[in-house]
């Protein structure tokens, strides 16, 4: 028995790890690496194992960093089946296409931009187009329900969990027999943080021999939710009174749902002012929350019960949804009393560029990051307090209020991730999904627990 990583290791990007249990092969999550531009490059390397080797992927969620891969898994020959929950097949065909189309769309502009230099066609090529992703859909077999076993192999048990990250995110529990020899080891996923408006809390796992967990946050505590929605009202009413718009670059899955839930209990309350002028400027995160009103048998249990009753909590007066291109360049024309919601969450591209461009060289604007932004991607470079940025190859001056608001985190905190841990009672733990300064953190509060961080590649005894 043994346990490889091949993605993911001390970095918070490229999930993907590899169980071995007599003869059979068990992928859990095969994500894409993203930040920094060359790690664009990583994705297209060879994965480290055989994708024809491997017999079962389960997918705890559908975030891209946990899921990006699987279409180039199936096009390097892995037939096997992938298992994840209903929500999660939903929202990772979505991830999926629109991943195609993004580098679909990356190709073209290099080629454009190398036509127009009067060059040779360069740059990137996309890692799989559309078509790749409906193939690799076809692998999708059994659904997971949580706390349900599912049968892999002989002596190969898969149980998933809820997670409590987003929706029908998952841990999972594999139980294996090879001959007298039992494992029982937990895959953290991405764990969720508690008492958030629209996802159950995080269930905690139950005992295992070894656990492999994430650290994304492992170094520090979040400030309440309440402080969180407090600091966001207050930032979106001082634009406004400056005259200014609001820029959120936005995680189309969970994280831009739950503002807009924030957002109109506020508008509904009188909180903003009264025109406030919302707009869901990314067409996969209005599909995401239609997913989300679909899907939302998965939400909290009051939530689920209040839209089973016909109430849409994911829609209020003034909000809108700007799906075509047109719609989404006539907000530049506003120069007061908007929010902008535009993807994508790390400003490594999407609309929320455009929006950047137009409201970052203003100082009456604000800009407020919700969410973690990695190392080498413009998001990080603006928290870090960039005085000039260039996007599109155009020197801009950053004057607009820039805020961090980390209380939106989909993710644990130190507090949550040892509690979490703590259920579990492993004597083993592999550290994964998080940055070096992060895992560190973590791993001195983690008593009673042999700590590993894996190295890319490496790969362990059971
Ligand atoms: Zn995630």
């Amino acid at each position: 028995m043994k346990i490889s990583f091949h993605g993911a290791t001390r970095g918070v990007t490229g999930s993907c790890h590899l169980v071995e249990c007599a003869g059979r092969r068990i992928l859990i999550d095969c994500g894409f690496f993203q930040g920094r531009h060359e790690l664009g490059v990583e994705n297209g390397r060879p994965f480290g194992f055989e994708p024809g080797t491997v017999d079962w992927l389960l997918l705890t969620h559908a975030h891209l960093d946990h899921c990006g891969r699987i279409p180039l898994l199936r096009t390097r020959g892995f037939t096997g089946e992938i298992i994840a929950t209903s929500a999660t097949r939903d929202l990772a065909r979505l991830v999926l296409l629109d991943a195609a189309g993004l580098q679909d769309e990356e190709a073209r502009r290099w080629q454009r931009r190398a036509a127009r230099r009067g060059g040779e066609k360069e740059g990137p090529h996309p890692l799989y187009s559309v078509l790749d992703v409906l193939d690799c859909l076809q692998s999708f077999g059994r659904t997971a329900r949580y706390g349900q076993p599912i049968q892999l192999g002989d002596g190969i048990v898969a149980t998933f969990f809820d997670a409590g990250h987003i929706l029908g995110s998952a841990s999972i529990l594999l139980e294996m027999s090879e001959g007298d020899h039992h494992r029982r080891v937990v895959f953290s996923g991405d764990v969720g943080s508690a008492g958030r408006p629209l996802m159950s809390d995080p269930t905690l796992p139950p005992e295992a021999d070894v656990v492999v967990m994430e650290s994304t946050y492992g170094d520090r505590p979040h400030r309440p939710l309440s402080a969180s929605v407090a600091e966001l009202e207050q930032a979106v009413r001082d634009a406004f009174d400056r005259g200014g718009n609001v820029v959120i670059p936005a995680f189309a899955l969970e994280r831009t749902q739950e503002l807009i839930f924030h957002l109109g209990q506020a508008i509904t309350a009188g909180r903003l002012p009264g025109l406030t002028q919302v707009f869901l400027d990314s067409p996969m995160a209005i599909s995401a929350t239609e997913l989300f009103r679909r899907n939302a048998k998965y939400l909290r249990p009051d939530i689920a019960a209040e839209f089973a009753r016909g109430h849409d909590l994911l829609d209020f007066r003034g909000l809108r949804f700007t799906r075509d291109r047109e719609d989404s360049a006539a907000i530049n024309r506003i120069h007061g009393g908007a929010i902008i919601l535009a993807g994508s969450g790390m400003c490594n591209g999407g609309r929320v560029v455009h929006h950047l461009k137009h409201n970052i060289w203003r100082p009456e604007s604000a800009i407020i990051f919700v969410g973690y932004a990695a190392e080498g991607t413009l998001g990080r470079r603006i928290i870090d307090g960039a005085e000039e940025i260039s996007p599109f190859w155009e020197r801009i001056r950053v004057r607009a209020r820039i805020h961090t608001i980390n209380g939106f985190s989909a993710h644990a905190d130190q507090p949550e991730l040892i509690g979490w841990h703590a259920a579990t009672k492993s004597a083993r733990t592999f550290l994964v999904h998080g940055e070096d300064r992060a895992m560190n953190a973590l791993s001195r509060r983690l008593s009673k627990t042999e700590i590993i961080m894996p190295s890319l590649d490496e790969s362990f005894a059971l």
